[in-house]
């Protein structure tokens, strides 16, 4: 019995796979929903019922509980939660980086999580916080990966999560991500990002997030630890997360919030409920502020909420457009905005992963511009064949390709007629033209032109679009005239 992660599609750097524990299957991308054995409003069976396959808990809770503690020694976890899909558990880090310390070590509790029929065990790692600096954040990596190691003589490789420490230090991050592909684990969590998440730091998760990528294994299940609100989860994914745990259903529903996927609001604020769940629709939202067990009612709603946007993205990935949703889901917070702005400054990287072909491009503003299509098209277009003299017409008027020419579709540029119906020119939907994806597509053509230092390039412009045209291509100082 082992972990085992099968990518079956991508999209961006999102993927859409399969994690395997021993016989157990689970769709990836993935939420586990946590689960806190004191206090848990929503039984585990009843989440098997709304197609949870897994469900994470914290072994130091059981660790140190008098009522449970014997009995998931003695019962197992499996019997104790009524739960047989996957279950996984932390290890009490969180308890260590909330309270200082925890009364239990990293052996002490790798053989307590083996002894409870974990099937996926955590070691303890130390989750160091954003603010620390470059050396704490340092010596407390060398000091999980020393765990890690530790671990590994206790419980097969094929068991072990292996977290992703290094603070806020691209270099730390990525640098944990190489020592632990050396340990050829293949559950990775991105750990101590619930603080960037909790204070909207976005632009720093994907900059943490991103190094952390480049250092781990393309083939490991990256799960980002403590994720966390569902409008995030497409930005996650787009980055190469596959798994999200998340309390937040029920801790938002202590608080009296409503999840939606793009954003939460106050219950009691509400006049109508915008959800198709079944609370939602056998409710009205006085009905439901007024319940009695409405906190319960209120986290099966955000449970629905968060599984039903893994469900959306999972489609917009099979689909190719995941970007669109995460530009969605982005514009909702002018912070999440900064995150995903931070993600298209990776666009080189996007650009090697992203898959080549999709159903469709939809142009939604300035950002689409540096989408890894883009990005891929111009780095690319100057592998085409040319003679020695090439028009390219750029006329927003202009319908169909001619065999003579090179058309201009922005924000791509450039393209021959036997591109006209192959992704991305023939499957991309633009409004009318405007400044930044004209400057855009000229990238394209500055591509084409300083591939093809041979031969001459005469640029048929319309009127209006020459000022933009010939100052984009300012840079280029020669080999082109714009008519
Ligand atoms: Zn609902």
């Amino acid at each position: 019995m082992a972990i085992h992660f099968e990518v079956l599609q991508k999209d961006i750097a999102g993927r859409a796979g399969r994690l395997r524990v021993g016989e157990k299957t689970v769709k990836t991308p993935f939420l586990f929903p946590v689960i806190n054995p004191h206090i848990q409003i929503i039984q585990p069976s009843e989440m098997q019922e709304m197609g949870v396959e897994a469900i994470i808990t914290n072994a130091y809770i059981f660790y140190k509980s008098e009522e449970f503690r014997e009995r998931a020694l003695t019962e197992g976890l499996h019997a104790i939660l009524d739960f047989d899909g996957v279950i996984m558990t932390d290890s009490g880090a969180f308890q260590q980086s909330v309270y200082g310390d925890v009364d239990i070590g990293n052996l002490e509790t790798i053989r307590f999580q083996k002894a409870i029929g974990s099937e996926i065990i955590v070691p303890l790692d130390i989750a160091t916080p954003p603010d620390a600096d470059y050396e704490k954040a340092q010596s407390d990596l060398e000091v999980t990966c020393a765990r890690i190691g530790e671990a590994l003589g206790e419980v097969s490789s094929g068991h072990l999560a292996t977290p992703v420490q290094g603070g806020r230090f691209g270099d730390l991050r990525r640098r944990a991500g190489k020592m632990i592909r050396e340990f050829a684990t293949p559950f990775c969590p991105i750990g101590a990002v619930v603080p960037l998440m909790e204070t909207y730091r976005y632009s720093d998760l994907v900059h943490v997030v991103m190094a952390a990528k480049q250092g781990l294994s393309p083939a490991a299940c990256v799960h980002l630890f403590g994720a966390g609100h569902p409008s995030m989860f497409a930005l996650a994914v787009a980055m190469g997360c596959d798994v999200f745990d998340s309390a937040a259903y029920a801790l938002y529903a202590r608080e009296g919030r409503y999840m939606t996927p793009r954003g939460s609001m106050k219950l009691d604020e509400l006049n109508g409920l915008p959800c198709a769940c079944a609370v939602c629709r056998s409710h009205t939202a006085q009905e439901l502020q007024k319940a009695p067990d409405r906190e319960r009612l209120l986290a099966l709603h955000n449970l629905h909420v968060s599984l039903a946007e893994i469900e959306r993205i999972r489609q917009a990935i099979q689909d190719g457009t995941l970007w669109e949703l995460v530009d969605d889901r982005c514009r909702n917070h002018p912070r999440l905005l900064n995150g995903y702005r931070t993600l298209l400054n990776y666009g080189d990287r996007l650009e090697h992963q992203d898959r080549a072909s999709k159903r469709r491009f939809f142009y939604r503003g300035s950002e689409s511009c540096r989408r890894s299509e883009v990005m891929r098209y111009h780095a690319r277009i100057g592998r085409i064949a040319l003679g020695s003299r090439v028009r390219i017409v750029i006329d927003e008027q202009q319908g169909r390709s001619r065999e003579d020419v090179l058309s201009f579709r922005p924000p791509f540029g450039p393209y021959p007629a036997a591109l006209a119906e192959t992704f991305p020119v023939g499957q991309t939907e633009i409004p009318e033209w405007d400044e930044e994806m004209v400057r855009a597509g000229c990238a394209g053509i500055a591509s084409l032109i300083t591939s093809h230092p041979g031969t001459a390039f005469e640029i048929e412009c319309e009127d209006r679009w020459k000022a933009v045209v010939a100052d984009a291509l300012s840079a280029q100082e020669e080999g082109f005239v714009i008519l």
